[in-house]
């Protein structure tokens, strides 16, 4: 059983089953995360949609628009 690391809920997945580069998403709360590790099972988050908010913040500071 793995446990979503932002709820704790159960994510329905099998330790097992799953393998390094995959990603799980947590029906609860909706989350994704790539696992990162296996033995212990480890996972992080997936923040791809922040990083690019922040980048094309940090763009248009640059450009002196
Ligand atoms: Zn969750």
């Amino acid at each position: 059983m793995v446990i979503c690391p932002e709820c704790e809920s159960d994510l329905d997945v099998a330790e097992e089953e799953v393998g390094e580069g995959e990603i799980v998403s947590c029906p609860e709360c909706g989350s994704d995360f790539e696992v990162v590790g296996i033995e212990p099972l480890e996972l992080s988050p997936v923040g791809g949609a922040d990083d690019d908010e922040e980048d094309a913040k940090e763009e248009s500071e640059d450009g002196e628009y």
